[in-house]
C-alpha cells in the first residue's frame, strides 16, 4: 500500500464520525504524491503525513451565557491547533449552529495549507462554537463572546495563536472578544486577534479582504487562460462579508454579479450587484436575520425559495462565498450543462471531491479555496505586522501588498506544477506549493 494511502486509513479509524475532516485529508494526501513519490524515505522516517494530519491540540469547552429573557444557556467552544511549523497558530473563529469538532478539524487543517501558501509567517488553527447569532441580540453577543474568551484567553497570545473572524464573526464580535481578553490579561496585547476595528489595532482592508482577493486570484488565473474579467457574469452563493468584498471588487472591474444567496433561497439580479445595493448587504448582515430575500424585497428582483444557483443560473464563473459542501455531484453535473467553464472557490471546500472530480474530467477549471480565499488572512497577516511594529499602511498600500500576495499564489502554484511537470491543475497545484513549506521547516525542527 502506498504511504499516502496508509496515512489516510490510519487517519480514517483515528477519526470516527468526521467525514468533512476526512474528506480535506483525503483531497489533500492524494494531491500530494508526486512529492511524497520524490522523498518517500525521509517523509516516512520523519512520520511527516502522520503529524500533519494529527493537530497539535484540540480544545474543547464549555461557554454558559445568559440571554436577555434571564435564561441560561450551554454551547460548546473550540480552538484547534493544527500545526505551527511556520508560525503562530492563525485562523478564525466560527459561531453556527453545526459547527462540531469535525467542521472545526477540517477548517483548521485546510487552514495549514492556505497560510502556507499566503507567504507569511502563519500556521494553521481554527476555532469556534454551536452559537447561532441568528436572532439574538447585540447584549447577547456580548456576553457570549466575554464568556467564550473567559476560556480562550489561556490558550492564544500574539506569538502563540492569533484567532480572527469567520462566519458569524466580524468586526462586532472581535470588538466583544478583544475587550474582554484585555480586562482579563490586563496588558495591551492587540496582535491576538485580527480583523480588529481601525481605532484600535485593526487594518484597512481587512474586511474586504476575502472578497477583494479572491477576485485578484481570479484576475491571474484569467489572464493565464488570455482572458478578462471585464463582461463576465458571476453567480455568487452567500451575502455575507465575502460575497460583500467579491461583488464591490467584481462590479469595480466591470463584472457583473447576478446571484446571492442565504439560508432561505437565492436572488437573481440581471443588472448586477453594484453601487449602494453592495452597501445594502451590510445592513442585511447587521441585521441579524440571515435572510437573501431582504434584498429582492428592496429591489423588486427575483427571489427563489430554498434553492442555491448552482445548474439554476448561467454565467460565466461561479462563485461559491456561502459554506462547505454546497456544491454536490448533481450540481456539478448541471454545471456541465449548463456550460459554465470556470469555478472559483471562495467559502472553505464548497465543492464535494467527486464534483470536482467531475468538473475537472468535463474541462470546467477549479480554482481552490485555500487559494482564492488566502486574501483574508493573508490582510491578518500584514495586521499582525503593523500592530508588532506599531505602524499603519494606508488602504492604497494594504490593498496593493494583498494583490501582490494573490499574484504570488498563483505564481507559486504554477511553479509547483512545472517542477513536477503537471498540466494547469490549480487544486493539485496549491496542495503541492503549500505542502512543501510545511514540510521543509517540520524536517529541520526535528520530532516533536
Ligand atoms: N476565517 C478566515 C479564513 O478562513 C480568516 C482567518 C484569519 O484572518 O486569521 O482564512
Amino acid at each position: 500500500m502506498s504511504y499516502i494511502q496508509e496515512v489516510i486509513e490510519q487517519t480514517e479509524l483515528k477519526n470516527p464520525g468526521q467525514p468533512q475532516f476526512m474528506q480535506t485529508v483525503k483531497e489533500v494526501l492524494t494531491s500530494l504524491a508526486p512529492a511524497v513519490e520524490q522523498n518517500e524515505a525521509k517523509l516516512r522516517k520523519n512520520v511527516i503525513l502522520e503529524r500533519m494530519v494529527e493537530p497539535d491540540r484540540q480544545i474543547i469547552f464549555r461557554v454558559p451565557w445568559v440571554d436577555d429573557k434571564g435564561v441560561y444557556h450551554v454551547n460548546r467552544g473550540y480552538r484547534i491547533q493544527f500545526n505551527n511549523a511556520i508560525g503562530p497558530y492563525k485562523g478564525g473563529l466560527r459561531f453556527q449552529k453545526d459547527v462540531n469538532l469535525d467542521t472545526m478539524k477540517f477548517l483548521a487543517f485546510e487552514q495549514t495549507f492556505k497560510n502556507s501558501l499566503t507567504s507569511l509567517p502563519m500556521g494553521g488553527g481554527k476555532g469556534g462554537s454551536d452559537f447561532d447569532p441568528t436572532g439574538k441580540s447585540d447584549d447577547e453577543i456580548m456576553r457570549f463572546c466575554q464568556s467564550f474568551m473567559s476560556e480562550l484567553y489561556r490558550h492564544i497570545g500574539p506569538n502563540m495563536d492569533v484567532p480572527a473572524g469567520d462566519m458569524g464573526v466580524g468586526g462586532r464580535e472581535i470588538g466583544y472578544l478583544f475587550g474582554w481578553y484585555k480586562k482579563i490579561v490586563g496588558d495591551y496585547e492587540n496582535g491576538v486577534l485580527t480583523g480588529k476595528g481601525l481605532s484600535y489595532g485593526g487594518s484597512l482592508i481587512r474586511p474586504e479582504a476575502t472578497g477583494f482577493g479572491a477576485t485578484y486570484f481570479l484576475e491571474e488565473v484569467l489572464k493565464h487562460q488570455g482572458e478578462h474579467l471585464a463582461g463576465k457574469t458571476f453567480a455568487l452563493s452567500g451575502f455575507g462579508n465575502v460575497a460583500w468584498g467579491a461583488s464591490k471588487k467584481i462590479s469595480e472591474l466591470g463584472g457583473k454579479v447576478v446571484t446571492l444567496s442565504g439560508p432561505d433561497g437565492y436572488i437573481y439580479d440581471p443588472d448586477g450587484v453594484s453601487g449602494e445595493k453592495v452597501d445594502f448587504l451590510l445592513e442585511m448582515r447587521a441585521s441579524n436575520r440571515n435572510k437573501v430575500k431582504d434584498y429582492a424585497d428592496k429591489y423588486g428582483v427575483k427571489f427563489v425559495e430554498g434553492k442555491k444557483p448552482w445548474g439554476n443560473v448561467k454565467a460565466d464563473i461561479y462563485m461559491p462565498c456561502a459554506r462547505q459542501n454546497e456544491i454536490l455531484l448533481e450540481d456539478a453535473e448541471a454545471m456541465v450543462k449548463l456550460g459554465v467553464p470556470i469555478l472559483n472557490e471562495v467559502s472553505n471546500m464548497p465543492t464535494t471531491n467527486e464534483a470536482i472530480a467531475y468538473l475537472q474530467s468535463h474541462g470546467v477549471l477549479v480554482a481552490p479555496s485555500k487559494a482564492v480565499n488566502a486574501g483574508g488572512v493573508a490582510t491578518s497577516g500584514l495586521e499582525m505586522s503593523q500592530n508588532s511594529g506599531r505602524i499603519s499602511w494606508s488602504a492604497v498600500e494594504v490593498d496593493a501588498k494583498l494583490k501582490t500576495i494573490m499574484a504570488g499564489i498563483h505564481h507559486q502554484i504554477c511553479d509547483a506544477l512545472d517542477a513536477y511537470g503537471m498540466d494547469y491543475n490549480l487544486v493539485a497545484g496549491a496542495n503541492l506549493a503549500g505542502f512543501k513549506k510545511v514540510a521543509d521547516a517540520m524536517l529541520a525542527q526535528g520530532l516533536y
